[in-house]
C-alpha cells in the first residue's frame, strides 16, 4: 500500500523584507525563485517559493515577506531550523562563500554518521543549516549562482522543539506514515521514507523559553501527500484525532489542509501536484507575478502595493 504521505512538501516562513529576501535566496544560496505570487488569504503580500529546477516538494523554501514586520523569537513549539542537503566536499566552498557575504555561522559538527552541518540564519534570523552528506542523489538548480558541484540540493530536515516529544511523534508514526529512524541524545529523527528531504527531527527542550512569531520565524511544515484522495483519508485520520482540520484550501499549485501539532506548530498537508508549471512555462517559472483566479480583476490594485522587486544573482557569482 501506498503510503498517504510521502515526505516533506515545503516549509513556510515569515520575513519582513520582499528585496532582501529574493537576494538572499536566489543570490547568495543559490535557489530558484520558482514562483512570486500572492499571500492567498492577504493578497497584499507576496508569497515567494524557492526551489529546485521545477519546485518539488521537498525542495521548497516559501516566504511571505511582510514589511517591517517584528522579529520573533525561536523556541519551543516552533520550527526552528530548516536544513538544505549539499555535497559532503563543498564544505569549505561554502564557508568561504558565507565569510564572503558577512554571514556568520557555528563551526562545522558531525551529527549522525557521513553528516557534516553548519548553522547560520538569513538576514531576517530564520535559522538556517547545510547538511554536508552524500547520500543525496537529488540535482538541485545548476543554473544559478552556485556552480553544480556545490549546489543545494533541497531540503535534508527540519528541526522542531517541544516540551515533550510524545504527543508530536504519535501524531508523525499514527496518522502521518512516519516511523522513528534515528536519535541522538535529545533528538528523534522521523521520517515518512529514509532519503534526505524528508527527515522530521524533535528536539526535546522543555527547558528553553517558548517560541514566539514574527518575522525570521517558520510559519507552518507542510507534508507531501500524493493526490486528493489520500489527503481526504489523511484528512479523517486528523479529524478523528481531534486536531480539527481546515477543509481541503485550494493553492493553484496544490491543495492542502491545515492543523496545529500538539506541541504547537502549524502542519499542512499538500498534494504533491499539480506544480508550479501550471500557470507558467518551466523555462519562466517565478518571472511573472501569478495571481490566483479570483484576484485577477484586482491585478492592478494589487501590483501598486506591492513593493517592486527584481531577481539579479550577478552580483552573487
Ligand atoms: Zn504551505
Amino acid at each position: 500500500m501506498q503510503s498517504l504521505i510521502t515526505g516533506i512538501h515545503h516549509v513556510t516562513a515569515l520575513v519582513s523584507d520582499a528585496q532582501r529576501n529574493i537576494d538572499f535566496y536566489t543570490g547568495i544560496l543559490g535557489l530558484r525563485l520558482v514562483k512570486k505570487t500572492v499571500n492567498f488569504d492577504a493578497p497584499e503580500v507576496y508569497h515567494f517559493y524557492y526551489g529546485d529546477e521545477d519546485g518539488n516538494p521537498g525542495s521548497i523554501l516559501t516566504f511571505f515577506p511582510y514589511n517591517g514586520l517584528v522579529s520573533g523569537r525561536h523556541g519551543k513549539g516552533m520550527l526552528n531550523t530548516t536544513a538544505f542537503s549539499v555535497p559532503l566536499n563543498s564544505l569549505n566552498y561554502w564557508m568561504e562563500r558565507l565569510k564572503q557575504y558577512n554571514i556568520s555561522y557555528k563551526q562545522p559538527k558531525e551529527r549522525f554518521e557521513d553528516e557534516v552541518v553548519i548553522y547560520f540564519e538569513d538576514e531576517d534570523g530564520l535559522g538556517l543549516e547545510l547538511v554536508f552528506n552524500d547520500n543525496d542523489k537529488r540535482a538541485g538548480f545548476s543554473r544559478g549562482p552556485v556552480p553544480p558541484g556545490h549546489s543545494i540540493k533541497g531540503i535534508n530536515n527540519v528541526e522542531i522543539w517541544e516540551e515533550g516529544y510524545e504527543r508530536t511523534a504519535g501524531l508523525l508514526t499514527e496518522q502521518l506514515d512516519h516511523r522513528l529512524i534515528a536519535e541522538k541524545g535529545n533528538r528523534f529523527r522521523f521520517a515518512a521514507n529514509d532519503h534526505p528531504g524528508n527527515y522530521v527531527d524533535i528536539i526535546c527542550s522543555p527547558d528553553s523559553l517558548k517560541g514566539l512569531p514574527g518575522s525570521g520565524m517558520v510559519h507552518h511544515l507542510a507534508f507531501s501527500t500524493p493526490d486528493e484522495a489520500s489527503q481526504n483519508e489523511v484528512r479523517l485520520k486528523i479529524v478523528k484525532r481531534m486536531l480539527n482540520p481546515t477543509p481541503v484550501l485550494d493553492r493553484n499549485y496544490f491543495t492542502s489542509i491545515y492543523f496545529r501539532e500538539p506541541g504547537g506548530v502549524l502542519f499542512e498537508v499538500a498534494t504533491a501536484g499539480p506544480g508550479f508549471a501550471i500557470d507558467e512555462a518551466k523555462e519562466h517559472l517565478g518571472e511573472a507575478l501569478k495571481l490566483p483566479e479570483r484576484y485577477e480583476e484586482e491585478r492592478a490594485q494589487l501590483e501598486m502595493k506591492l513593493p517592486p522587486v527584481i531577481v539579479n544573482t550577478n552580483h552573487y557569482t
